[in-house]
């Protein structure tokens, strides 16, 4: 029997860990396996191991490597920034980030709001980007963070952090960035964006799940997440996932070479695909802003149908994409982000993200595009 084919365009979801950075795991399992906080050489050998790890992840970011703290994953890191922020600050009781977030910031936001701080949820415009005015202008003396992410994972919009830092800065406050989905796929320098802390994750630069760090300007205090011993001079409890974090070092190396080449490679292959589905399939809209987007990332509404029943067609013909609903108390509610950007639920639940990387082919956009309109056909004929 023939094999199935698998076209993977869901590279914002996770990505498939590289062969190189597969490899130098793999000596962490078996020859490296001690714990890096023993004093023997067995342990210290393995701490320099994460601290080579932390200095190519500092380099992809123009950081210091004393600034990089690993954690578990992005979602870690976002919460620990948060929580650093306001127990660092006990007088300040309020946060500003933006309503269109990753929900590890926005139930974040809520679960304190419980808690009795006050959270701001900046709206955004049609185009995926805040009103700068507004951002400006939620900013008050008991404000703790900002925290704007630097692309959204959805739309692959980009945030202009730069501009943001800027007014954040000059009124005292802290700001940190989810880079989570930028990290790899466009440069990053927290120096001259004028970050205080940035989360970023393994599982989208073709490392590992299970594996982030969090970026703290020198200066800045952290207050640990996880309180247990000592690692990550005392920033962050719990004995570090060494083989993992290798992997990320060694993912963080591969994309500072990659970077430009790949880039320019995923951005031709997704505007081809996106300009041949505009063109080719009548009532299809863009979703977000059209040059501030991350180059691999594009999401489209498709009028009249429902995302779900899409992606069931694709998923038969071995094509993997997503959409940014959510399944809450057994029905489909409309992406948060696109509900943000003022899309109306319809649209928002018809809306489809496609999300390249690294491995994809002129053979994987011809495959879709060699389906997608059949299958928009035969759905709106069946649809009344
Ligand atoms: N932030 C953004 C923008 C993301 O896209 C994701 C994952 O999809 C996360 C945070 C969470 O990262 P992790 O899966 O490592 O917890």
């Amino acid at each position: 029997m023939a094999k199935k084919p698998f076209c993977y365009l869901d590279n914002n979801a996770t990505t498939r860990v590289a062969p190189e950075v597969l490899e130098a795991m793999m000596p962490a399992f078996t020859e490296n396996w001690g714990n890096p906080s023993s004093a023997y050489g067995f342990g210290s050998r393995v701490s320099r191991l994460i601290d080579e790890s932390r200095e190519k992840l500092a380099a992809l970011i123009n950081a210091d490597p004393r600034e990089i703290v690993f954690t578990s994953c992005g979602t870690e890191s976002n919460n620990t920034a948060f929580n650093s922020a306001l127990r660092s600050q006990p007088d300040k009781r309020h946060l500003v980030t933006t309503a269109v977030e990753h929900s590890a910031n926005i139930k974040f936001g809520k679960h304190l709001i419980e808690q009795g701080y006050e959270v701001t949820f900046l709206p955004v415009e049609e185009d995926g980007l805040p009103d700068l005015c507004r951002l400006q202008d939620s900013i008050r003396p008991d404000t703790a963070l900002v925290s704007v992410m630097y692309a959204n994972n959805e739309t692959g919009v980009i945030l202009p952090l730069d501009e943001i830092s800027a007014f954040v800065r000059a009124k005292g406050v802290l700001f940190h960035s989810d880079a989570v989905q930028a990290l790899g796929k466009i440069p990053i320098d927290v120096r001259s964006l004028g970050i205080d802390m940035m989360s970023l994750s393994a599982h989208k630069l073709y490392a590992p799940k299970g594996v982030g760090a969090l970026f703290v300007r020198n200066g800045v205090k952290l207050h640990p997440y996880l309180i247990g011993g000592g690692q990550e001079r005392g920033r962050r409890g719990g004995t570090e996932n060494v083989p993992y974090i290798i992997g990320f070092g060694r993912a963080a190396e591969l994309a500072k070479e990659l970077i430009e080449t790949c880039h320019s490679t995923t951005r031709a292959l997704r505007d081809r695909m996106e300009n041949t589905l505009l063109r080719e399939i009548p009532r299809v809209a863009r979703n977000g802003s059209k040059d501030r987007r991350l180059g691999n990332t594009s999401n489209l509404s498709f009028a009249g149908l429902e995302a779900e029943a899409i992606l069931k067609k694709l998923d038969q013909l071995g094509i993997c994409a997503s959409s940014g609903s959510a399944c809450s108390t057994g029905s489909l509610a409309p992406s948060h982000v696109l509900t943000a950007m003022g899309l109306p639920p319809a649209r928002a639940l018809g809306s489809i993200r496609f999300s390249l990387g690294r491995e994809n082919t002129d053979a994987d956009v011809d495959y879709l595009l060699e389906h997608l309109p059949k299958i928009i056909e035969q759905l709106r004929a069946e649809t009344p």
